[in-house]
């Protein structure tokens, strides 16, 4: 494809300096997909027939938000005015920017994170204050609090945390969540809990202790509805009403609603694929350092390898087998794998193609 050449218009600023994103590469449905830490079976039956019952004058409808979230709500145990639904995580982090950060302010994330974190952020013109994990991908809570102790100029504007978090695996543990939020008195702190569901371990009740915290959760990977974008946004019923207010009036279609809504009425859907998914993983934990491979404990569907210098080699050979995975080129150097856990079927059949490799 040719490049295009720049319009007339001038580009924000912010814009320009965009690193371009690394999206998925397309036809990837009749592979083994174990690279965007995707559900590998699909989503509950019981949501494909909610699907199907959809009728011709429902479409022809604009999405109504309250019935459903009141129903969310209750299954995630929160007040409707404590939730708000957003397509996907990712426009929740679009609608914080939106709604919070204006040019020049600052934001602060731990990388290696989800990178859009920091996309989000640069394209509201913000500054990014990145601090790191260090070799053992330890969370470097005392900095991150003295970062958020700053006077109220200077303070970051909005931290990010991916907790489990993508793509270390790792957990920040309650007490230090606590530190944290104790000193965010001047930021905005999101707990991304994306991976709740093979963690363990949520803070979802503190949006009613901390005013600053809001925690997300999405249907894109334990419920296998990456497709339709849902996500859960939870905090005090003043920040939410505040980002409503820059929020698009219909961010959420109709049929990710009847889809959630089927999802959280199949909970033994739910459970049994996190239960094989957490048999798989330990699996895979196993099998990558049988390899020779070092890894991160992981409280998420996946785990961080560092295979040194035969990473790359490794991620292109599985490739031709049909079988993706994720190259990490991020950290202090090159040589990180990341590999999604789906079914213990997935996890032998990845193991055994790694072994053939190296
Ligand atoms: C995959 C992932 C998401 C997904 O977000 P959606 O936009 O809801 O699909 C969010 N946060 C993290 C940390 C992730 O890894």
């Amino acid at each position: 494809m040719k490049r295009a050449s720049r319009p007339a218009i001038p580009i924000r600023k912010a814009v320009l300096g965009l690193a371009p994103y690394n999206a998925p590469e397309e036809g990837r449905a009749r592979k083994l997909r174990l690279d965007f830490n995707e559900n590998t079976v699909g989503c509950s039956p019981a949501v494909l027939r909610a699907l199907s019952r959809i009728t011709a004058k429902e479409m022809a409808i604009y999405p109504e938000y309250q019935k459903t979230t009141k129903r969310l709500a209750r299954f995630f145990g929160v007040r409707p005015a404590e939730m708000h639904l957003t397509n996907g995580i990712d426009d929740a982090l679009h609608l914080i920017s939106d709604t919070f950060i204006n040019d020049g302010d600052s934001v602060l994330v731990v990388e290696p994170t989800f990178d859009m974190y920091r996309f989000f952020a640069e394209l509201a013109g913000a500054r990014v204050l990145a601090l790191r994990y260090d070799e053992e991908m330890r969370f470097p809570v005392d900095s991150v609090v003295r970062a958020l102790k700053q006077p109220a100029t200077r303070c970051p504007r909005v931290l990010y945390i991916a907790n489990p978090n993508n793509p270390t695996g790792t957990l920040v543990q309650r007490g230090e969540l606590r530190r944290i939020l104790r000193a965010a008195t001047g930021t905005l702190v999101l707990v991304d809990e994306a991976y709740f569901d093979f963690a363990g371990m949520t803070i979802l009740s503190w949006i009613r202790r901390y005013p600053n915290l809001l925690v997300a959760r999405t249907f894109s990977k334990s419920a296998g509805l990456a497709a339709l974008r849902l996500g859960c946004l939870f905090g005090k019923p003043e920040i939410l009403a505040a980002m409503r207010r820059a929020s698009t009036p219909y961010p959420v279609n109709s049929a990710a609603l009847v889809a959630a809504e089927a999802a959280i009425r199949d909970p033994r859907f739910l459970r049994e694929y996190t239960r094989e998914v957490l048999q798989s993983r330990a699996m895979l934990e196993k099998g990558l350092v049988r390899l020779g491979a070092r890894i991160y404990p992981s409280a998420a569907n996946f785990v961080l390898a560092d295979f040194g210098p035969a990473a790359r080699r490794l991620v292109r050979a599985l490739e031709r087998k049909g079988i993706l995975v994720r190259g990490r080129r991020d950290f202090p150097r090159e040589g990180f794998v990341r590999i999604s856990a789906g079914t213990r079927a997935d996890t032998r059949k990845v193991l055994r193609a790694m072994e053939r490799i190296l």
